[in-house]
Parts: structure tokens; sequence; C-alpha cells
């Protein structure tokens, strides 16, 4: 799960990591009475969940609470890659000597946290890596070992920062820092820029935040701060009804049953000259209540033009999987193409019962290949 700038602030205070006093507003009053509040300059920063607001015009130095109303106003609505902006962030303005750039992420190749520094912060950490590998300092902490002190100056003298009053803020904000990606099941903690101060004072200036999803229920806290309205209609009710649900790029959308059988099936739709829209795994059960929430959530999907249901039956009983189909299309009404592939556990009485039903919109197919090729077909 991904968190707004304000909400991993929020955490990276917990934690003690040093940041800016600000406030949360959503309309250009509240943001006037938020700077009037902060007083003197403000930062009015989008609350949205991508990079490179400051370069779309999403963050903005105000001079007092009227200008800041302004900035909010023209802030407010704007679409930055995708992301309309709804809410702001009001933020004593800081003045910066410097901006550096530090992270931990989840290494996965070694299957280690990595600290990345460097002093050329405030730019993409990829451009940095690309132009400058040598200003970037890389540090792995062995998670058996436990984070050590030396470590972090390992990592501040490997980024070239030689002040010694910055190197004891950084020391202590590193340590705070891997406390807070392990004690908030993180897998990224950035924060760009890292700000020295005219004073040598050392700030997080900005968080980009993303928390384990399969750990968000050791922390009732955070799992709170999710936006609903962040998450697209079909994905909410596939998280509320406990369908497995990944969305994809294409136009065909697909439901399995398995995790074996799913991942062929996108294969075999590629291989078909078609694209997947998204899928979803019925697992092993596939009752028909199982099946008519699937329908449900994958026909939501603005992006799907036809649907491939490709069941194998062990467990599963392929006429029950049927009769799903069916409970579904009269419950919410499907108008997209369903292509049905039955195999296995009563396959010949699934296939009866879909042969039978009359609707228009049913394909049984016998292969999996042949049914693939149909659902592609079907989306043009
Ligand atoms: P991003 O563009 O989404 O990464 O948003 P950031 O929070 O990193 O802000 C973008 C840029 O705005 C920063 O790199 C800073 O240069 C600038 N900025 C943000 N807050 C302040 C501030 O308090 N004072 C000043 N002078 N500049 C700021
Ligand atoms: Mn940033």
């Amino acid at each position: 799960m991904d968190l707004y700038e304000y909400q991993g602030k929020e955490l990276f205070r917990r934690f003690g990591i040093p940041t800016s006093e600000g406030r949360l507003a959503s309309t250009p009053a509240e943001a006037q009475a938020a700077a009037e509040e902060l007083g003197g300059q403000v930062v009015v920063k989008a609350q949205v969940l991508t990079g490179g607001r400051g370069k779309a015009g999403g963050v903005k130095l105000a001079e007092g609470a009227d200008d800041a109303e302004q900035k909010a106003n023209e802030i407010l609505g704007l679409d930055i890659n995708g992301h309309v902006v709804r809410r702001l962030w009001i933020e004593r303005a800081s003045e910066i000597a410097k901006e550096y750039y530090l992270s931990v992420t989840f290494d996965r190749v070694e299957k280690k946290p990595l600290f990345m520094l460097t002093t050329k912060g405030g730019i993409e950490i990829e451009q940095v890596a690309e132009e400058t590998p040598e200003k970037l300092a890389r540090l792995h902490v062995d998670p058996l070992e436990g984070y050590q002190p030396y470590q972090a100056r390992r990592l501040i003298y490997g980024a070239g920062i030689a002040d010694p009053n910055e190197q004891k803020q950084l020391l202590d904000i590193v340590g705070k820092l891997y406390a807070c990606f392990v004690g908030t099941d993180a897998m990224l903690c950035e924060i760009n820029p890292l700000i020295v101060t005219p004073e040598g004072e050392v700030r997080a200036l900005d968080s980009k935040f993303t928390v384990d999803d399969n750990a968000l229920y050791k922390h009732p806290e955070i799992a709170e701060m999710r936006d609903p309205e962040s998450v697209p209609p079909e994905e909410r009710a596939a998280r509320e009804k406990g369908v497995t649900y990944v969305k994809l790029d294409g136009e065909v959308g697909i439901l399995g049953n398995g995790a074996g059988l799913v991942m062929s099936t996108l294969d075999v739709i590629t291989s078909a000259g078609g694209r997947p829209a998204n899928f979803c795994d019925l697992g092993g059960g596939g009752d028909a209540q199982g099946v008519v929430d699937a329908l449900e959530v994958i026909s939501a999907d603005p992006q799907v033009r036809s649907i491939y249901f490709n069941i194998f039956g062990g467990i599963t009983r392929t006429d029950e999987v049927a009769r799903g189909i069916l409970t579904a299309l009269e419950q919410i009404g499907i108008e997209h193409p369903i292509v049905v592939r039955l195999d296995g556990t009563n396959a010949e009485e699934g296939r009866r019962i879909l042969a039978d039903s009359g609707q228009g919109n049913l394909h049984v197919e016998p292969t999996m290949l042949e049914g693939a090729k149909r659902a592609v077909e079907l989306a043009k």
C-alpha cells in the first residue's frame, strides 16, 4: 500500500525523523486557515500517489495565507499523471542549502534491505544511478545481524558527506529510518529531498512510503490510512468480497481456478494475439457465489471487451461453476461475450447446463487454446 506524503511524514515523525510542521487541507479556505496558523511562508503540496509533483506544478511556495489560498485554488483539481488532486499538505516553508537523497528498500536479489544515499537529491534516483553512479552510496543490512551504527557511518562516508554536523544528524536519521522501515513492515521508505538548511539542520522534505499489504493486519492504524477513493471501483469490490483480483492493461478479462491455470491462461491469451485486461483466481473451491463475485468484479473493469472463463475441475465441480455463471448472468446482467472452457469433474454436465441455458453471449469451447482464440476474436 502506497501512502501519501503527509501520511509517510506522520510515520517519520513517530520514529523521530525530523520533518516540517504542516496541516492537511481540501479546500482553498482550509489552505488559507492552515497557512494562517503556521504563519509566514508555506509550501502548498498536492497529495497524490505519484512522484514528480514539483515538475507538474503540484508544489508551490506561498508568501502568506491569501497567497496559499490562491495557490491551493491552482493546484486542487489538477491532473498529475492521471491522479486528480483532492487534498493538499500545507507545510511551513524550509530554506534549502543542499538537497540529499536517502532511502531504504528491499533488494530482492540480495534478500536484504538496501540503503541508498546521495548528495545529488531532488532529482529522480534512476537518473543519479545512470548519470553519476559513483555519487550513489549503497549499503545492505543483514536482517539477522540487524542494523549497526557503523553501517550508517560507512554509508555517509561513501556518499562523500564530510561535514561533522551533517554526519551526526544523518547517523541518527539513518538509524531511525531503519527502525521505521522494520517497525512498519515497509517495502520502501524514501526521502527525496532530505535537505540541509542554511543553519545546517537536516530534515525530510518529502516522503515516499510503501507498506507491505500482507503485513497490514499487524498495523491497523496504517491500514486505516488507505484512501478508498484512490482505488478503482472494481479493485475496491474485489477487496470487499475477498476475490483475488489483479488489474492488467489489455481487453480480455480472465477467470480461472488456481494460480497455475490462471498464469497459463494469460500466456494462451497472449499467444492467441490478445492481451489480458485483468484476472481473477477462484482458487480451489469455486462455488456459485464465488463465481458471481468474480464475474461482477471482472465485468466492472471498463477495459474488458470479452471474458474468458477457464476452469479445470479437480476439487472444483464444473457443474457448480456452470450454475454460478448462470446465476451471475441473472443477477448482474453481463453484456460482454463470455467464452467458457470447462474440463474435469462433471464437465459434461457443466457444458450441458450452459448449452441448455439459451444465453446468447455464452460461448462454450472444448479446449483451452480454442477458448482463448475465441475470446481474443470477440474482444476485437
Ligand atoms: P516531488 O516533486 O513529488 O518529488 O515533490 P517534493 O516534495 O520533493 O517537492 C519538489 C521540490 O519542491 C523539492 O525538490 C524542493 O526543491 C521544492 N520544495 C519542496 N518543499 C520546499 C520548501 O519548503 N522550501 C523550498 N524552498 N522548496 C521546497
Ligand atoms: Mn520528492
